[in-house]
């Protein structure tokens, strides 16, 4: 070996691609012994159908180090200027608090959770939630809100959607105030367009227009996009009188001074959460807030935290309403909303514990100040306000000399908005220092002089908010860390064990991949900063969009829809966008498997069409004939098929090809959801299947954390065909084509900041890498399938006999021979310390188990151990060992207090309960509750953390 080749391969001894694949050869040896297959290449061979695979190989870059890695998102981070952007419009700079930066944003205790759908385990997260929706009922004036949506845009348009479900009169007309943001306007458009609903545009305080226009919604900003502070009494009381629902877009800052929208009377407040210590990034993640009354509450998109109590009696946390969660009742949703966006409301909620209601207070007061201070200064130098009434942002009227002083603000450092052609909006924030203030003024021609008052008396907040505890605790950082660290460990994240969850995809979140989302050359950089200044964002997004379109096999990719859900519905509307173009805008009928998951019939109603079902064979495959039968009726007017692939079951159908001709010679586009992507990666695509567009949950197969339930990126890739009709944005000509029906997000790249994980992900693992991860994850659902089948039946194989990354395990049968449920089995697992699989979907009385690559062959053993004992704990109620009612499944999770009570009078023994295999003691997870009651809850729903504390106190 010549010393350069020794070098290389020295160099390349310790590939990424062997850190982030969790068995090494040893390994898969032996599980391929288990499994019965001969080699890797073999399984995957009897796996894949030969007719879809791909053979070509991926042609992407070749693998980076960890090192070059970040060495490249260095260079692209270098290439973003970091001006101070005082732009607004929804965005602003903002302190991230540092004990919540490194303890929750930085930390996978936080950022890898799932979904708290299993309660017992997500008790921690479903309180710091919990503190969210109390923080944003109290500060918008209502009586609920949610566990967050996915920004400020798409919660006014929920709200739109909400409004139109709740019309009696059949008006299709939106009224929206000329002062609502641009792009949240350009959403609402968009949400309008393919339902056939109209935008009516009126001026601020024009209640003679709302009542004209006869609308179902009324939306208002608060303050308006330009800063302008005005009384929105009036226009609240037209909507009303119209029938229509007020909703109103609120500045969270400012509503710690001002009187609350929901103290106006409107119905719903929408914003964003982003200016409570997220940074901008370029747009996103950041929670969307929605807040209504009451008498809405089953009404309502998105998800809810409630209070209820355990099996013991004591209070405990849940999703709450779950059949309000819309999604879940398919084609009837008015909202599609899955993953949203927990982990960015958990930090504002966090943001609120910090400072308090006094320390918020404090901050809107000092950017009130400035922007006061800025306002007389800017007079003192011979220019106009267009408006004296305002919070924290002011509109110049700088006439002939805008563009001058545009240019003399981005000399000095400041992005300034520019609002047309004479008007200057300048927004403080938080960050803003006494010296940029002086200069500031300076550049305006004055100095920091007087403050005329700014805000009218009538409009000065009286009522309080946020005096729970738990807003009021914590002011020393010691009492928040272990505030922090307290809620963490009553958690179980990917830092503890698996989370085998099918259809979700929990695999590793590297430390390196997460390293960028946190320099502020990515973190601080305004959505619609110019252009020149963000040309790094740029690269990285162009460069990962041009790494997905590979991996897809399709032409183009849009970055813009921030959910998978919303993925489906950005590539349902370019599939309208296409029909109609084409003079066939009449087509309306979506096919959708059965099996499809509940997000497919909810994005399909949202895009307007008529969802049509079509069945599934014993097999959990479409049903080839009822599919040829619904073509057949509705031909002509067939738009799309929604197909995942390989299906929801965990299969690889063969018949794919033909299903996809079919669709398409009846004139139909076929939309693939690209969920189970991680068994596709290199082996096959959604191209090379007969797919014309799919979305990536790129918080599934490409690495970016679950979060808790968000963030989430949902990019579209979709054939040549389709490219002109990609979302695009009002305020960046690039962020797609010209021809495109508008934006489905907020942010013209939608989640930007969390793009360089994807990016970091796939330049890490090169082509070989990824695809070696997407045959171990074959091999490791393979692997459980053959460890389990003797205690559970495995209830889809494909045709020979193989599973693909997922298998779904039934337990139906226990019921009948000793009382054991599903759930049962889930909540035992956590006495286990893990996480329960994904629980009755997509069949009722079934686990469906997705190990992915990730969990080396020790981990999936302590698993796989964990599930034959508890066959066996089944096995023990079913000869009779233990009554039906009382056994260590029934009475699952087990708290400590419990195990160690004075008294125990179950009939199998502690040690049983708590430490039922020898690994157990070595890091016992101990469930903080007992088994959540769902249905008190429902009865008696409480949705803010203050009786949960007064029931601490009586504790005491
Ligand atoms: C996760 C998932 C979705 C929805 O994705 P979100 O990012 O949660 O909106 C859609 N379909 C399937 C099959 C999924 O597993």
């Amino acid at each position: 070996m010549s010393a350069l080749t020794e070098l290389l391969a020295l160099e390349n001894a310790d590939a990424f691609a062997a850190r982030h694949i969790g068995p090494d050869a040893a390994q898969i040896a032996a599980m391929l012994g288990v499994v019965g297959a001969a080699s890797l290449d073999d399984l995957i061979a009897q796996t894949v159908p030969e007719s879809i695979r791909s053979n070509a190989g991926l042609k992407l870059p070749t693998a980076l180090s960890e090192a070059a890695v970040l060495r490249q998102l260095r260079t692209l981070a270098q290439r973003n200027v970091m001006k101070k952007s005082l732009i607004g419009l929804g965005y602003h700079g903002t302190i991230t608090p540092p004990v919540i930066q490194r303890n929750v944003l930085e930390n996978p205790g936080w950022y890898t959770a799932y979904t708290p759908y299993q309660a017992e385990i997500s008790q921690g997260r479903l309180e710091a939630i919990l503190n969210f929706q109390t923080m944003i009922a109290e500060l918008t004036g209502l009586e609920i809100a949610n566990a967050s949506l996915l920004d400020e845009a798409t919660a006014a348009a929920e709200a739109v959607s909400m409004a139109h479900a709740l019309h009696k009169a059949g008006s299709k007309v939106i009224a929206v105030a000329a002062d609502v943001h641009p792009q949240t306007r350009a959403v609402i458009a968009t949400r309008a367009w393919p339902l056939g609903w109209d935008l009516v545009d009126f001026h601020p305080g024009d209640i003679e227009a709302i009542a004209g226009a006869k609308p179902f919604a009324v939306v208002l900003n608060y303050p308006g996009s330009t800063g302008e502070l005005r009384d929105l009494s009036a226009e609240i009381a037209a909507a009303k009188t119209a029938g229509a629902l007020a909703i109103v877009c609120a500045d969270l800052l400012a509503l710690t001074i001002l009187t609350p929208p929901g103290e106006m009377g409107a119905d719903v407040v929408v914003g964003s959460a982003q200016r409570f210590g997220v940074p901008m990034g370029f747009g996103g993640p950041h929670a969307g807030y929605f807040a209504t009354k009451d008498s809405f509450k089953r009404s309502m998109p998105g998800r809810l935290v409630g209070v209820s109590v355990d099996a013991a009696g004591r209070p405990a946390m849940r999703l709450a309403l779950q059949t309000r969660e819309q999604h879940i009742r398919r084609e009837k949703a008015t909202s599609n909303i899955c993953t949203a966006q927990v982990l960015l409301a958990v930090m504002a909620g966090f943001y609120a514990a910090w400072h308090g209601p006094e320390g918020l207070k404090a901050i809107a007061k000092r950017v009130n100040l400035q922007a006061r201070l800025l306002a007389d200064a800017a007079r003192q130098g011979g220019l106009t306000l267009r408006h004296d009434m305002f919070f924290d942002t002011l509109a110049i009227e700088a006439g002939a000399k805008s563009g001058a002083l545009l240019q003399a603000g981005l000399e000095a450092g400041f992005n300034f908005r520019r609002i047309d052609a004479t008007g200057i909006g300048i927004a403080l924030d938080e960050t803003v220092t006494r010296a940029e203030l002086e200069t500031l003024a300076g550049l305006l021609g004055g100095k920091l002089e007087a403050a005329p008052e700014s805000i009218p008396a009538a409009l000065r907040r009286g009522s309080a908010f946020c005096e729970a505890a738990v807003f009021n605790t914590h002011r020393s950082e010691h009492s928040m860390l272990r505030y922090l660290k307290r809620l963490e460990d009553k958690d179980v994240a990917l830092n503890r064990s698996m989370i085998p969850l099918g259809s979700c995809t929990m695999k590793l979140n590297a430390a390196v991949e997460m390293a960028a989302i946190t320099w502020p050359e990515f973190a601080e950089i305004h959505p619609f900063a110019p252009a020149n200044q963000t040309e790094g964002f740029k690269v990285l997004i162009d460069e990962l969009a041009a790494l997905l379109a590979e991996v897809t096999g399709f032409a183009g990719v849009s970055l813009q829809p921030n959910s998978g859900a919303q993925g489906e519905y950005a590539g349902l509307l370019a599939i309208r966008a296409f029909h109609e173009a084409r003079g066939e805008g009449h087509r309306n009928i979506c096919l959708i498997p059965a099996s499809a998951h509940g997000t497919n019939p909810a994005s399909a109603a949202m895009a307007g069409y008529k969802v049509v079902v079509v069945a599934c064979d014993k097999l959990g495959n479409v049903d080839v004939p009822d599919l040829e039968k619904k073509i057949a009726e509705h031909g002509p007017n067939l738009a799309a098929l929604m197909i995942t692939y390989p299906s929801t079951h965990g299969v690889f159908e063969t018949s794919i090809r033909d299903i996809c001709r079919a669709v398409h010679e009846a004139g139909g586009q076929v939309y693939m959801d690209g969920a189970n992507m991680n068994a596709q990666v290199g082996l096959t695509s959604p191209a090379n299947i007969g797919a014309d567009v799919c979305h990536l949950n790129l918080h599934k197969t490409f690495c970016i954390p679950h979060g808790g339930g968000g963030p989430g990126v949902g990019p579209i890739g979709v054939a040549a065909h389709l490219l002109p009709h990609l979302p695009n944005h009002p305020l960046r000509a690039d962020a797609g084509p010209a021809t495109g029906y508008g934006p489905v997000a907020a942010g013209p790249f939608g989640s930007a900041l969390i793009l360089p994980i994807p990016y970091a992900y796939i330049r890490l693992m090169g082509p070989e890498g990824i695809t070696r991860a997407t045959k171990a994850a074959i091999l490791n659902a393979n692997y459980i399938a053959a460890r389990l089948e003797g205690a559970y039946p495995i209830l889809y194989r494909g045709e020979n006999g193989r599973v693909a990354h997922e298998c779904i395990v039934d337990c139906r049968g226990f019921g009948a021979t000793s009382g054991v449920q599903v759930e049962d089995i889930a909540k035992r697992l956590a006495d286990y310390g893990f996480h329960a699989p994904t629980m009755s979907w997509p069949v009722a009385g079934t686990l469906m188990i997705e190990p992915t690559e990730s969990e080396d062959k020790a981990e999936l053993d302590r698993f796989c151990d964990a599930m034959l004992c508890i066959a066996d704990e089944i096995a023990s109620i079913e000869d009779g060992a233990w009554p039906r009612e009382d056994n260590p499944l029934k009475n699952a999770p087990h708290t400590a207090a419990e195990v160690m009570a004075e008294t125990w009078t179950h009939p199998y023994s502690r040690e049983q309960a708590a430490f039922a295999l020898p690994y157990i003691a070595a890091q016992k997870y101990w469930p903080p509750v007992k088994r959540v009651d769902n249905v008190y809850g429902d009865r008696n729903l409480v949705c803010s953390c203050v009786p949960l504390e007064a029931y601490a106190d009586a504790a005491e």
